[in-house]
């Protein structure tokens, strides 16, 4: 039956960022859909853990700067022992910093590019290597954004790493979705995380990205949890490459 087919029970998820924000909703989405959740995160993922356990959830935590040199083996490492499987990957984690153009440093260029966009690409790959294209099976969904289609005011460096994600996201899922690996990605609209905490702040700034939100309102991370679901479920197997609008109806305007 169709509803079937977005069950996510046997499955074992591997979400990044997921102590707030959408990678908070993603973790509780995947465990309602009977997955159980592997969340990394540099802090405690306690309010994540609760909100799946108190469902009847199965909530694992990996803690890991994603900045380190070695995130990526400690993920794997600890995938390894907790699960000795991995079925999805939302590579969700991502910073944003604001500041005009001509001030951007070096080093604020590099780290936005090394976690939104470097760190995307080689956890996706040590994924698929070690788990997806041996199981010949696999989800990765990437978060994208608007600023993966527009090029944004005061934040050249995050516009720059997520019109990448959506690029990654094309050119993975050219190479493995002959192997039963989904690449796909979901481009959030203007959501209510902290990741907006300084625009929703902006009175002027605010009230303009409001007033071209056609929905009327910020989204959530309840507003994702569907489409996470979709994509990490066999709904979507014939779906490839794709970066899904999750926005209220912004880039209809
Ligand atoms: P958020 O609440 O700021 O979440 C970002 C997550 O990334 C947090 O869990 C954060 O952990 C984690 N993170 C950042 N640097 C890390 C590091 N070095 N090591 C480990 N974890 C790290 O914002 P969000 O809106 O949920 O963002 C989730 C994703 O959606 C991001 O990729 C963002 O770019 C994207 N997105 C958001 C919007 C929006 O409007 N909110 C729109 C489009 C795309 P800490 O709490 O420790 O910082």
């Amino acid at each position: 039956m169709i509803l079937d087919l977005f069950r996510l029970d046997h499955k074992v998820a591997v979400v990044t960022g997921a102590n707030t924000g959408l990678g908070q909703g993603f973790c509780v989405a995947f465990a309602q859909a009977g997955a159980t959740v592997i969340g990394v995160a540099r802090r405690s993922m306690q309010e994540t853990r609760e909100k799946i356990e108190s469902t009847g959830g199965t909530f694992h935590e990996i803690l890991v700067d994603l900045s380190a040199p070695d995130a990526i083996d400690v993920i794997l490492d600890n995938c390894e022992k907790l699960c000795g499987r991995v079925d999805i990957l939302v590579n969700n984690a991502g910073i944003i910093l604001r500041e005009d153009a001509k001030d951007v440093s070096v080093e604020n260029w590099d780290k936005v590019i090394q976690l939104n966009q470097k760190l995307v690409f080689f956890l996706s790959q040590a994924m698929a290597n070690r788990y997806f294209l041996p199981n010949q099976s696999g989800k990765i969904i990437n978060i994208a954004s608007m600023l993966s289609f527009q090029g944004g005011i005061r934040v050249p460096a995050y516009a720059a790493s997520k019109s990448a994600v959506m690029a990654i996201t094309k050119a993975l899922a050219n190479e493995w979705a002959a192997f039963g690996v989904n690449v796909n990605a979901i481009a959030p609209g203007y959501m209510a995380t902290n990741n907006t905490t300084n625009l929703r702040s902006d009175a002027q700034r605010s009230e303009a990205i409001l007033e071209r939100i056609p929905a009327g309102r910020w989204g959530t991370p309840e507003d994702i949890m569907g489409a996470g679901v979709y994509l990490a479920s066999a709904a979507s197997d014939y779906v490839n490459g794709f970066t899904l609008a999750v926005d209220g109806g912004w880039l209809a305007r």
